[in-house]
């Protein structure tokens, strides 16, 4: 899973790069120097950018024009701030395999710059969607995108590099390093809402998977643990709902995978939120019918994290009680 957004051997990039940003600057109006600097980053810390494995160094002997980390995870999965700053010189309107677009022409994607006190850059390339706009203050660890393969990329992954001036790259994994942050696992200042859920799992969640996959019409064994058979049936699942497949179910499977629930419904969909309903203290009968006894159960999980307390259940209460 990696990016073809450096071509092995090019040992021109670093030159090349600069004449891109170089012209961006020109051409948007702002330029690699004299940029005003985000007043308060330096205080406020550092977060890691988000939560995967890594699948290509910085600089490597085959790689050298490679001047980032690649973290690999599911699309979909959050991608946060490193630190406070201002949004610069967002990309989007990529797709999956485009090799026309991106700061690196044709080769990141959907990206964003944000611009850090101290003369600190982070970049963050192939994003599914961008959550944020030009000119956007930010603060450490606050949601800016969701990974993707945009560009020319083979699979979800999060380009990053830091930048040190401007357009002069720095190891990014160290840098965090020295931060106490370890790239891709220390958990993101900001981390929220859906966990990614991939095979040799057995949890309370792989449960609620597999019946919320038969209840949206994949058949699967449920018996809480996600083995190869569920990670083929949310396979067909991705597949059915024109997803990225790559049997994981993160945030855009997630909410894909729910439907808002309340009493009078039934089924396996129910089964699932009774289940989750129990995982998060409540003791209801797992029957697949959404009667009076869930629907007190859903009332006091909301009252219990501060949510609207109306027994429906929503993309809100979904989210929170997984
Ligand atoms: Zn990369």
């Amino acid at each position: 899973m990696r990016e073809n957004d450096h071509p092995v051997g090019m040992s021109g990039l670093t030159v090349s790069r600069r004449t891109v940003f170089a012209a961006l600057g020109v051409g948007i109006g702002i330029g690699a120097v004299g940029l005003p600097t985000a007043a308060s980053a330096a205080t406020s810390g550092w977060s890691n950018p988000t939560l995967g494995t890594l699948t290509s160094g910085y600089q490597t002997p085959s790689r050298p024009g490679h001047l980032g980390w690649d973290v690999a995870n599911s699309q979909g999965t959050p991608v946060y701030a490193v630190a406070a700053g201002t949004v610069r010189d967002i990309r989007t309107g990529s797709y999956p395999g485009d090799t026309t677009s991106g700061p690196l022409p044709g080769r990141t994607g959907n990206s964003v710059h944000i611009d850090h006190a101290d003369s600190y850059f982070s970049y963050y390339g192939h994003l599914h969607r961008v959550l944020v706009s030009d000119g956007q203050r930010v603060s450490c660890g606050q949601l800016i995108g969701l990974m993707g393969t945009t560009g020319n990329s083979t699979g979800p992954h999060l380009h990053f590099e830091i930048h040190r001036p401007r357009l002069t790259s720095v190891d990014p994994r160290t840098f965090l390093a020295n931060r106490g942050i370890s790239l891709g696992s220390t958990a993101p200042v900001g981390t929220t809402g859906w966990p990614n859920v991939s095979q040799d799992t057995t949890s309370w969640t792989a449960r609620v998977i597999q019946y919320l996959l038969r209840g949206r019409g994949v058949s699967t064994v449920v018996d809480g643990y996600f083995g190869p058979g569920t990670a083929s049936s949310v396979r067909t699942f991705q597949s059915s709902k024109g997803l990225y497949v790559d049997g994981v179910v993160g945030p855009i499977t997630w909410t894909a995978l729910i439907l808002p629930l309340q009493q009078g419904n039934s089924g396996d969909l129910v089964r699932g939120l009774q289940t989750a309903l129990n995982a998060r203290g409540a003791s209801v009968v797992v029957d697949g019918a959404f009667g009076a006894q869930t629907t007190t159960a859903v009332r006091n999980f909301q009252s219990s994290r501060g949510l609207v307390v109306d027994g429906l259940v929503g993309p809100v209460t979904w989210s929170t009680l997984i």
